[in-house]
């Protein structure tokens, strides 16, 4: 029997014209580019999936909010109605509009870590490591073993490891440690999910040590839909329960609304302390702008408070991980391993298995995102020892624990046409996968190179 997933719950009014490139045409335009999907222009590309950050399509009544947008400096309508709905959902006292999310982490975390040496969470994302490390502290990931193995099922493979957490609590002592971070989904562990009962044994845990428990928020809502899925006592509840029950007790939460909020900008933070919120807005002027508006146009803001609601919908979400399912099963049949069971915003194809003949410092997953830019126009990118770089010490080559080819699906976006042509891509590289070969780097800066930095296919 064949499966169900779940269609789109909308139509579609507005369409964006997508060229189709030629196979010739494709190969000039990613030599052109030096062989990196970052540097090719975006009306190149027929699929996209470079990322899902802030790529999403707009509903008609978000649209119809952008017109109804108010562009006061300070108390503009649109600040009450996100603080209202914020409140709502989260269940904070203290919200602060910020432009993304790693504009909450430059104001909200230095706060959190003055005077502190650590911040653990289950993982850091990249902007959030960076925002500790400027903070003058080190960042510790703390993830289960079970996220290591791609193709071992395990419910929640976003989880703390609890033990090594406390573990690392013990030996670096509790005064060192500014923050406990949790990042639901855990993004750089392939958009995994982590349970609530997780979340509450790791709040319980800082907060025995007497440290600040913070959420990184970013895709908060899917990650309450693997909960309703999977954790036995939430089957029953709804989105808005297992938000709740998630945020509960957390001192505080940093947010990128582009995602789960469905806006292509802005961010939010959340806090419990009257004290930590009055420092927040003191930082918040600085850095990005007045209160009410935090570095936001009042049409982005009003499209932010609708997109909050239309996140937490359950018919969208169920639609929205049924992508990701649908994309996983055609993989699954075609043999394609990726990281399993497939996350919330991003199927990560396991290049090192896909083409076990690349090594590491050939970028075997880099070779399989220009491989889908010439079979089809797909812009997918490496989250692997490509990305990783070299030592800072000796300049060597880093080999990364994955090798992961990340395909990104924006919200809303993309038909299930568009994903068969994703899946069918695949398999025919698969066909011809020992022919493929791998890239050498020709030019880069000394730090984040898989941006700007320049390949040239070996053999
Ligand atoms: C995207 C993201 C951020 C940073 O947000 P921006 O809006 O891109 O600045 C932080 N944490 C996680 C988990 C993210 O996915």
């Amino acid at each position: 029997m064949k499966p169900i997933y779940y269609p789109e719950p909308f139509r579609i009014k507005s369409v964006e014209p997508l060229k189709m490139l030629t196979r010739a045409e494709r190969e000039r335009k990613i030599a052109e580019a030096g062989y990196n999907v970052f540097s090719l222009a975006s009306r190149d590309v027929y699929i996209d999936l470079l990322t899902d950050s802030g790529t999403g399509a707009m509903s008609s009544d978000q649209w119809a909010g952008v017109m109804l947008g108010d562009e006061s400096y300070a108390g503009a309508d649109c600040y009450y109605k996100v603080q209202e709905n914020a409140k709502e959902i989260f269940g904070f006292d203290y919200i602060q509009l910020v432009h993304q999310g790693r504009a909450a982490e430059k104001v909200l975390l230095p706060i959190l870590l003055e005077g502190k040496k650590y911040a653990i969470a289950n993982m850091h994302f990249d902007t959030t490591r960076a925002h500790v490390e400027l903070a003058g502290a080190r960042a510790i990931d703390c993830t289960v073993k079970e996220a290591l193995d791609t193709t071992k099922y395990y419910p929640f493979k976003g989880n703390m490891d609890t033990d090594r957490l406390e573990e690392h609590i013990k030996e670096l002592g509790a005064e060192n440690i500014g923050v406990i971070i949790m990042t639901i989904t855990n993004n750089s562990a392939g958009g995994q999910p982590v349970s609530v009962a997780n979340i509450r044994k790791t709040r319980d845990i800082a907060h025995k040590y007497g440290i600040k428990f913070m959420i990184d928020a970013a895709r908060y809502a899917e990650n309450s839909y693997f909960v309703k899925q999977r954790e036995e006592e939430f089957k029953n509840s709804t989105i808005e329960e297992i938000v709740k029950a998630s945020f509960e007790g957390a001192d505080c939460f940093t947010m990128s609304a582009k995602k789960d909020a469905i806006v292509n900008m802005g961010g939010l933070i959340g806090c419990r302390d009257k004290a930590v919120f009055e420092l927040v807005k003191q930082r918040c002027i600085s850095f990005e702008g007045f209160i009410t508006y935090g570095g936001m146009s009042g049409r982005d803001i009003e499209a932010l408070a609708r997109g909050l609601k239309e996140g937490i919908d359950e018919h969208y979400l169920r639609y929205r991980i049924g992508q990701m399912e649908y994309l996983a099963a055609r993989l699954d049949e075609a043999g394609i391993a990726y990281q399993s069971p497939v996350g919330g915003h991003a199927v990560f194809v396991d290049a090192k298995k896909l083409l076990p003949h690349i090594p590491y410092y050939e970028f075997p997953a880099q070779a399989l995102a220009i491989e889908l830019y010439l079979e089809a126009g797909i812009r997918a990118c490496d989250i692997g020892s490509y990305m990783l770089g070299n030592d800072p010490d000796t300049g060597k080559q880093l080999e990364a624990d994955f090798e992961f080819t990340r395909l990104a699906i924006p919200r809303r976006v993309y038909t299930q046409s568009h994903l068969d042509v994703i899946a069918d891509a695949l398999i025919n590289i698969k066909e011809r996968a020992s022919s493929i070969k791998g890239y050498k780097i020709v030019e880069e800066p000394p730090i984040l190179r898989h941006f700007t930095a320049k390949l040239k296919p070996l053999g």
